[in-house]
């Protein structure tokens, strides 16, 4: 299984590595800061000795598979050398942070939430289907984002670690809010974020989904 490096450091954005095998357009490495697309995060674009990596995928086993445009140039046992599309992770892990905190401070603007689903862009948009105590809607957007913006004004550390007893089960804390189960890449303080912006769509079954966009 390759070694993840983007959970030893998730702002490494190169990496040099030997190819494990290759399996039509994908390439599997012995160790990689590509993120394969999971829980909801995107895969990651970049290079591999320069060839395009359209994308990376996690293959049921849970090995990482980089899509390359062109495979013929890659063979087991070769050295290469792998970039990121840094920007562009870069966006994703704010964004995915971004979506951490709102469902995080919703619980202190909305009363107890029940979080029914998630997803992000690379574009830098995301959305939280909540199920909370009051509604959000109205005037508690506005007073979600305020929050949320005020909150990533100060900053605070993004942490995040490997639970001891459950086998591949990864833990992120914002501050002080609750830790939650997440396997995907983060930003380290949240100051990193941004400004964001917050508009709610209405969904449905008692769900309110709040759109988050990143204003840089
Ligand atoms: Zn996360």
């Amino acid at each position: 299984m390759a070694r993840k490096i983007f959970y030893e450091n998730a702002y490494d954005s190169t990496c040099t590595a030997k190819v494990v095998a290759v399996e039509g357009n994908a390439v599997i490495l012995d160790q990689t800061v590509f993120y394969g697309e999971s829980g909801g995060q995107p895969g990651d674009t970049g290079t591999l000795n320069g060839v395009k990596v359209l994308g990376a995928k996690v293959r049921d086993d849970g090995e990482i598979l980089h899509i390359v445009e062109d495979a013929s140039t890659f063979a087991a046992g070769n050295d290469v050398s792998g970039l990121l599309d840094w920007e562009r992770r870069l966006r994703i892990m704010r964004i995915h942070t971004a979506l951490h905190l709102v469902g995080g401070v919703a619980e202190t603007v909305a009363g107890k939430c029940q979080y029914a689903g998630s997803g992000m862009k690379d574009s830098g948009e995301g959305h939280l289907d909540i199920m909370a105590e009051k509604r959000i809607v109205g005037e508690l957007v506005q007073q979600l984002e305020a929050k949320c913006n005020e909150v990533i004004r100060k900053g605070a550390e993004v942490k995040s670690w490997f639970d001891e007893l459950k086998k591949d089960y990864r833990l992120v804390q914002i501050d002080s809010l609750a830790p939650i189960p997440c396997g995907g890449t983060h930003v380290r303080n949240i100051s990193q974020i941004g400004a964001i912006k917050l508009r709610r769509e209405n969904v449905g079954k008692g769900k309110d989904r709040i759109i988050v966009t990143l204003s840089s």
